[in-house]
């Protein structure tokens, strides 16, 4: 069976502690699993080039596959960092070095020579308007997503985005999203009306899922129930998006992630509830042995599915 968690952040996790695979693969059925990990700066992407190769280095490709993805945050509107993203982009279309303009931060930049720094996404990007303070940079978040868009469209490659509060910004933003290969909403936050107007304006639309389908987060359940399944991925952000009690959110929590979605998918009255997740790990893999069954296996491979025909 496989795993795809569609989005979390490998430098900002323990660093080199991979023992999270071995937690995903102890559950019996699992045998694949595939990651998207986001970078947001020179120093992340950097730091997750070799975090990536570590893994590579560690685990057969034919069990783990990573793809990475590299974005301006809207919490972070740098525009200068569209040289950066352009460099990595062309470097991948023309197979070439990446010319040394990006400024003094180029030089450090002699990792981007093997297959594995390449990018399969760009993003995070998006709209953030949570606070007052990131409210306030709203003019340049709009430069650097508007850029990252072109970008996008120019180097055909999907968008990760994060979007909070934001979601005017995105549909003002319809025509040239309909021109991207696909726009992923991580950590999908709308309502089940905007999932399905996105994608009925001709945007080639995916939604991501992550811990608030254990946090009794309303839209994102009732997405989860009822988007069609061709259209839904899941995440855990990790390490964010903890849960109450929680310091971290581990990669491994994917699995809860999975099960959730099994019992909101199959409409079962158990859905399990925050208190579960965090009380009774032990008996956890019990109850996830029940999940990843013969029977589900289908629902399970569809999210796998889905991320390998939009992500390459
Ligand atoms: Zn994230």
């Amino acid at each position: 069976m496989n795993i795809t968690d569609s989005h979390l952040h490998l430098s900002d996790l323990s660093q080199n502690d991979f023992s999270f695979i071995d937690d995903i693969f102890s559950v019996d059925g699992v045998d694949k699993y595939l990651f998207c990990t986001s970078s947001h700066s020179l120093s992340d992407y950097n730091m997750t080039c070799q975090l990536i190769k570590n893994i590579y280095s560690k685990y057969d490709i034919s069990n783990v596959k990573i793809c990475h993805s590299l974005g301006i945050h809207p919490q972070n509107p740098d525009i200068n960092m569209t040289s950066l993203l352009e460099n990595v982009l062309k470097y991948e279309k023309y197979d070439i070095k990446p010319d040394i303009k990006y400024d003094k931060l180029l030089t450090k930049y002699d990792i981007l020579q093997d297959k594995y720094d390449k990018i399969s996404a760009i993003g995070e990007c998006g709209f953030d308007l949570f606070t007052p303070e990131f409210k306030s940079t709203l003019d340049k978040q709009k430069e650097v997503w508007n850029a990252q868009l072109e970008l996008a469209i120019k180097y055909d490659k999907p968008i990760i985005v994060h979007c909070r509060k934001g979601m005017c910004h995105i549909f003002e933003s319809i025509e040239k999203l309909k021109k991207i290969k696909a726009v992923i909403f991580h950590s999908f936050s709308g309502s089940v009306t905007e999932a399905i107007s996105l994608r009925k304006k001709g945007v080639n639309a995916f939604f991501s899922f992550g811990k608030p389908i254990l946090n009794g987060n309303k839209n994102a359940i009732q997405c989860v129930k009822s988007l069609p399944l061709e259209n839904i991925l899941l995440e855990t952000d990790s390490p964010y998006q903890t849960l109450k009690g929680e310091e971290v959110t581990n990669p491994s929590d994917v699995l809860k992630v999975y099960e959730q979605f099994v019992k909101l998918r199959k409409d079962e009255n158990e859905i399990i509830s925050n208190q579960d997740v965090i009380l009774k790990e032990s008996s956890i893999l019990n109850q996830l042995n029940q999940i990843f069954t013969e029977e589900n296996f289908n629902l399970i491979n569809s999210i796998s599915e889905n991320f390998c025909k939009l992500i390459n």
